[in-house]
């Protein structure tokens, strides 16, 4: 087996439904010559001890081990396993753990010069401390300023905070895991969403958000139109996976103005609908690229 992709359980029973998996595992041995597998991160046991680390598939232990693994559901243990037994597992654990929390993610952007909007997480803890808003607003110089849980996706947990109770409320919400970060008002309801794959950006769309949203994403309603994009957009979204050393990567560009632009968020799970709708690449076909290109370095 040269590779697997994992996704999670109810994804798995979707495109077992839809016939998606024998379309994929076909177009690789088609078009690549090669052995794809599309599976499950539910049927695993991994265990430890002196000396042995063993993975077992659907209660059996796997002895022959497939040379790169991608995850479209995340476990670290598992990668980390895998990892640790010599195969090349993408994204890599590390690069998920750091594009998984914000916080980390803007420390690692703006320590490379990559520009981000202005961030500010207070270290003590705010779980009781609210009295902090006004110090906020003067960081920022504005009392509007966005606030999001440092684990958050698809646009749920960030908040555009307009006054004290607004900051009161989301800081009790998230238990005080939170970051506090420059509103970019010149990118209200859009941003660019930009796809870099094994260090190559390979497309970009603008996504423009429901309503009166000033989120964009497509998870909330959000579409997604086709972007020219400059060399700017795309030097910007490469610096940004390449920080990460991440192999799949979606990266959120917010509009600054003036042929200016900031990193929102790298994603290390992006979704691929908006390159879909834009340049009509399916998600499969590029991880199916990433895996053929990657196999050739191993
Ligand atoms: P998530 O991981 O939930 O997608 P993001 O940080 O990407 O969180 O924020 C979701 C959306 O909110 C972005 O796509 C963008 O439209 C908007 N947004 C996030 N941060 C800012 C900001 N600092 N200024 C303006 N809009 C923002
Ligand atoms: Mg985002």
């Amino acid at each position: 087996m040269d590779a697997w992709i994992i996704y999670s359980k109810s994804t798995i029973e979707k495109k077992i439904k839809s016939g998606e998996i024998e379309k994929t595992k076909k177009y690789a041995k088609d078009n690549f010559n090669i052995d794809v597998d599309v599976i499950s991160s539910h049927d695993f046991f991994i265990s430890c001890e002196k000396g042995f680390n063993k993975i077992y598939y659907k209660g059996k232990e796997i002895k022959v081990l497939p040379k790169i693994v991608i995850f479209r559901k995340y476990d670290i243990y598992l990668a980390r396993q895998l990892e640790l037994m010599g195969v090349k597992v993408m994204n890599s654990t590390q690069a998920m753990i750091d594009a998984r929390n914000k916080m980390k993610t803007y420390q690692v952007l703006a320590n490379k010069g990559i520009s981000t909007p202005k961030t500010l997480y207070i270290v003590s803890g705010i779980k009781k401390k609210c009295f902090y808003y006004d110090q906020v607003c003067k960081f920022f110089n504005n009392n509007k300023f966005i606030l999001k849980y440092t684990y958050g996706s698809q646009g749920k947990y960030v908040h555009l905070i307009t006054c004290e109770k607004e900051f009161n409320e989301a800081i009790k919400k998230y238990e005080g895991i939170c970051i506090f970060q420059e509103y970019i008002e010149s990118s209200f309801g859009k941003d660019i969403r930009c796809y870099v794959i094994g260090g190559k950006f390979i497309g970009a769309a603008i996504r423009q958000s429901a309503g009166d949203d000033f989120r964009s994403n497509l998870a909330r309603g959000g579409h997604a139109l086709k972007f020219d994009y400059n060399d700017k957009v795309a030097k910007l979204a490469v610096d940004a996976s390449n920080a990460f050393n991440l192999d799949i990567c979606g990266v959120d560009i917010l509009f600054k103005g003036n042929d200016e632009y900031t990193v929102c968020e790298v994603n290390a799970l992006p979704g691929f609908k908006s390159l879909r709708a834009t340049t009509g690449k399916r998600g499969s076909i590029v991880l199916l690229e990433l895996i053929k290109d990657t196999l050739k370095e191993l």
